[in-house]
Formats: C-alpha cells, structure tokens, sequence
C-alpha cells in the first residue's frame, strides 16, 4: 500500500463507502494498489462445529457466557442475521470453501463421495494471490486438502480426547483436550510455523462443541447445582406444523444415547450401540482424564439412577445433562479464543488480522425438544458471525443485512485485493463490515437441505426466508410451511393454510422461484405456482 498509513477511523470510512456501491469488486480504494504488499490483513478465521448463536452472549443468549467471543463484538462487528445455505456439517464447510450452493460445489450431504477438491476454492484463490494458507483442526470433507501450505486436521469428526490428526508426514496422536490442542497448534504456527513476510490465512476449527459433547478438564464441575434455563418448546408437540417436524429422530426425549451423549453410565445391558459408542470414547482417555471424569460424572450418575424419573420428569433432566454438556464444551472453545486474542495482541498481530468466530451452522438447543440440526427452522438456520479488524472495522459494529456461508469466500479474496470469479454465487461482506448499506443487498436467502432419511429423519426441504417471513417446501409430501417470523418467532404456527395470507405466500413463491433461477438450482422437485 502506498502512503502513510491510515487511521481506524478513516479506514472504516473509506470501506463504508465502498459499501454504499462505490467501488467494484476487488478495488476497495485502501487495498487497491496493494494487492501484492504486505499490507493486506492476515485473515484469522476462527470455525467452531454446532456452536448456535443463541448459546453465545454477544447475541443475547440466556443460558450462558462467552466473554471472549463477546470481544470481537465489542471491538468489531456482530452480523445478527447470518445464515447458512445446507444446515449440516460438511456441506456447510464445501460453501465457505466455494463460495457457491451445495448442488453446484456437489457437496449436498455429509457421506457419499468425498469433496470434490479439484474445484475452485478461495484458499486456492488466496494462495494465488501470496498469502500463506493453513488449516488446523476440524475438516470433514472426505479427501486431502488442497489449497493449504499447512494442513493439520482431524479424521473425519475426530475426539474429543487424544485425538488424532492428519498431517502430510502422517498420522499424529496428541494428548490432551481436542478444542485445547487446536488453539494451541494454531498459536503454534502463528509464533513458528509461518513465514513472517508474507499475509496468512489460518483456519482454525474446532470439533467443539459437535455432540457426544464431551467437557475438557477445566469445565467438568462447570454449572455443577446449576439449573440451566428450559427453551418454551421443550414439549413440543409438533401441531400446526406440516407433518415432518413431528417424524424425526432427533429428540432429548425419545433419541439420545443415556451413555454416549448424556455420559450417564455405566450404559444398559440390552443398548448394545451405546455400550461400543460410549466405550470407544473411554478407552481413548488416560487413567488421568477418567479418574478426573469419574469424579466429575460418578456423583451425578448415582444420583440420578437413585432417583428413578419418568415422564416430564426425566426430559427435564435429560435436557439438563444434554445443555450443561453442551455449554461446558462451548466454554472450552470460548477460553480458546481468549487464548488466540491474547497471542494476537502480544505479537503485534492483532491490529492488520481480521479474526472472525463463526460456526458451520445453528442447533437445537432442546428447542422443539431436539438437539442437532438440519432445518430450516431458525435455531439450526442461524449462524454466528463476527468479525475483529482493528485497522477496518469500527468496535461496536452492529450489521442487520442477511448474509449467508455463501458470502465468506468473496470477502477473503476482496480483503485479498482480488475479485471473485463470476460463478461465485455470494457477496462480499466488506463493505457491511465498514458500516456500509449497500441499497441492492440482499433482501432474502435461499437454504435446500438434502440429507434423508438418516441420521435423524429430517425430510428434504428448500425455501426462502425475508425479513419478516419464511416459506418452505417440503417436497417429498408436497407440503408447505408459512411462518410469520415477527408474530411467531419460535415457528409454531404454519400460516400457509389460511387465505388471509394468499398475496404473502404468492410474493414469497415468486421469490423462491426467482432465488432456484438465480442459484440455478434444478435440483428437488419443483413446485407448482
Ligand atoms: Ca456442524
């Protein structure tokens, strides 16, 4: 970059100007020019696995804390409306990758053929461009990276304890925590692994807090007499909605494993899969970790086979067992991030490096009484998404646009001085994040979920959400759903039957047709006018 450098302030007037449409893609006035110096931002992309907004403070969740995350909301930007495109896991990560749907980049489930690596991604793109890529941790796609200079990740959904990475000198086991040991290999490679003179991008991914959702060392006790709060719609009973909300498998209630995902053990003779799934996870551990986990766990399993539940009684507790889990193995990954913050201000790095915490999409959080994901009802719709850039973005940024998974790989490259190819189907967010309003942002998004019937029996389903509705279309029943997100933010009440609403449902159905159009989506069945 030629000339002095700039303020923060000016910084973020400049890119808020940009966002208002004045510059084109790749030619932000303050990076143009630059797109060969060391000057552009090291990009720190911080991706955790089911971490739902709605289980971080910063977006005003009511169940726990996460003072780290909070940060990069307070010192930078919080976008409030993130979505994904394909709630689950690896597809999820094959749309950061390319910037483009799943039935474009072909990634529409999570088993199958592996990611098709020959394609374009933006960490190619990045590489192109001099910046210096890494990966460490969660990858989930199935195939070797490509595109990375330094890749350290995890065997599929890894463990939680000693786990295993891949690397391209073999396999290697570590001792100790997972979400620990990936911040850690992170701080690693930023202190000696990288080459100093030139821009990083370093994806940092967790399997936390994924399920069997297994606490590390230092959150065993945490929320230890604590009652964590229930959501409204722990005993949902699945009325006025179309028919597949009230087939799946995915409740606390009916479809949790007692051994592996609420660790009460020792797991029921005739539960043979429990028994292997749970004992797989134990045996990795060292008599250290299990005397420590023993001690933690042993006090609550003897009281609750003491006391007998049923009913309500025992959902109420199940989702206790489930949440506290959960928030322990969010707690892990939040005391990471504080660690990765406090390398980047000791080392300088932390004013010209964009840190952004997301997660590859929501989850239920015991909201209609299920855990996982997958559809496109908000908790599992919605992503975190926020973002630290001391040298670009205001603190205190609030963002209130739609953006989507979609939008990631176009900002990395616009951040790396260069433009997206023509086939990318999202956005920059460059512009967002300065504060700007772009008059021709989007105004709705698309999601298609392919993955049926296992695991879990959620049924394939596309649809369009805007500002104040959302419309979906499950296709395998011909059945569709309406929801009035403003009157009925939980989703309860399917507007779609009722006349009253027939101009709202034909608008939206135009757009759902215009968005398969634009996307150039062909796949699932097509609806009818
Ligand atoms: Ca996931």
């Amino acid at each position: 970059m030629s000339g002095a450098p700039i303020t923060r302030r000016e910084a973020a007037r400049r890119v808020a100007g940009a966002g208002a449409g004045l510059y084109a893609a790749g030619a932000l006035p303050f990076l143009s020019g630059c797109s060969r110096s060391a000057d552009r931002p090291n990009i720190l992309l911080i991706f955790s696995d089911d971490h739902a907004p709605h289980a971080i403070s910063a977006y005003g969740s009511r169940i726990n804390r996460t003072p780290h995350i909070d940060r990069l909301a307070d010192e930078g930007a919080i976008f409030l409306n993130s979505f994904c495109t394909n709630s689950i896991c690896g597809p999820s990560r094959a749309v950061v990758l390319t910037g483009k749907h799943s039935h474009i980049n072909g990634r529409l489930v999570n088993g199958g053929e592996p990611f098709d690596m020959s394609q374009w991604t933006f960490t190619k793109a990045l590489q192109g461009t001099g910046y210096e890529t890494a990966i460490i941790g969660k990858w989930h796609l199935g195939v070797q990276p490509e595109g990375f200079d330094h890749w350290e990740h995890l065997p599929g959904q890894g463990r939680y304890y000693n786990p295993d990475f891949r690397t391209p000198a073999g396999n290697v086991r570590y001792e100790g925590y997972v979400t620990d040991i990936i911040a850690d290999l992170s701080i690693d490679w930023l202190r000696e692994g990288r080459d100093p003179n030139r821009p990083f991008l370093l994806m940092s991914q967790h399997k936390a807090p994924h399920r069997n959702w297994m606490p590390g060392p230092a959150h065993l006790r945490t929320y230890e007499g604590e009652d964590i709060p229930e959501p409204e719609t722990l005993f949902d009973t699945y009325e006025n909605r179309a028919s597949p909300a009230g087939q799946t498998e995915m409740t606390i209630a009916e479809h949790m494993f007692p051994a592996y995902d609420l660790k009460i053990t020792p797991a029921a003779a005739d539960n043979e899969t429990d028994q292997r799934f749970w004992a797989a996870e134990w045996d990795r551990m060292n008599d250290e970790q299990r005397a420590a986990w023993e001690a933690a766990y042993g006090p609550r399993n003897e009281a609750f086979f003491a006391a007998g539940l049923e009913g309500r009684d025992l959902v109420r507790y199940y989702y206790q067992r489930y949440i506290k889990d959960y928030l322990r193995s969010v707690a892990s990954v939040d005391d990471s991030v504080g660690h990765i913050l406090d390398y980047l201000d000791e080392s300088g790095l932390a004013d010209n490096t964009l840190v952004i915490y997301c997660s590859d999409q929501g989850f239920y959080l015991g909201e209609h009484g299920w855990y996982d994901k997958r559809w496109m009802y908000e908790e599992s719709l919605r992503m975190p998404f926020l973002v630290r850039w001391p040298a670009g973005i205001e603190p205190g940024t609030r963002v209130e646009h739609m953006i989507q998974n979609l939008d990631y790989a176009p900002t990395f490259l616009e951040l790396a001085g260069v433009g997206a190819p023509p086939d990318v189907q999202g956005e920059s967010l460059v512009g967002l994040m300065g504060g700007g309003h772009p008059a021709d942002w989007r105004t709705s998004i698309y999601y298609h979920y392919y993955e049926f019937p296992q695991p879990h029996r959620v049924a394939r389903h596309y649809g369009v959400r805007t500002e104040r509705h959302k419309l979906v279309y499950y296709y395998a029943t011909g059945e569709w759903e309406l929801f009035d997100l403003e009157a009925d933010p939980s989703e309860m009440r399917n507007l779609y039957g009722d006349p009253a609403n027939s101009d709202t449902i034909a608008e939206l159905k135009s757009e759902l047709r215009r968005l398969r159009t634009l996307y150039a989506d062909t796949t699932g069945e097509d609806f009818a006018d």
